[in-house]
């Protein structure tokens, strides 16, 4: 049974759908069972299907891209001031 840290490090590459069976299954099952995680992963989730219609739209601008890693901190950061744990590998300093 994976931690909230190691799903929240494992959510970019399940997303990218470049984790092993296994490990696919370790982060659905984590998701189950874990409102905050799942609630990170729908946010990146919905972020990168707006990343992906914008580049389509007019390619990725730079500042696209910087708008939705600010955006990406302070969510971050929202949800580590209402109590959670900071995943591991993820710093906002
Ligand atoms: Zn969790």
């Amino acid at each position: 049974m994976i931690n909230c840290g190691d799903c929240a490090s494992a959510l970019n590459s399940y997303l990218d759908r470049e984790l092993s069976d296994d490990d696919i299954v370790q982060v659905r099952h984590h998701l189950d069972a874990c409102g905050g995680c799942l609630y990170l992963y729908q946010f990146e989730e919905s972020l990168r299907r707006l990343v992906r219609v914008r580049c389509q739209e007019q390619g990725a601008p730079e500042s696209l891209r910087m708008r939705v890693t600010m955006t990406l901190a302070i969510e971050r950061q929202r949800q580590e001031q209402s109590g959670r744990r900071p995943p591991h590998g993820i710093r906002l300093d």
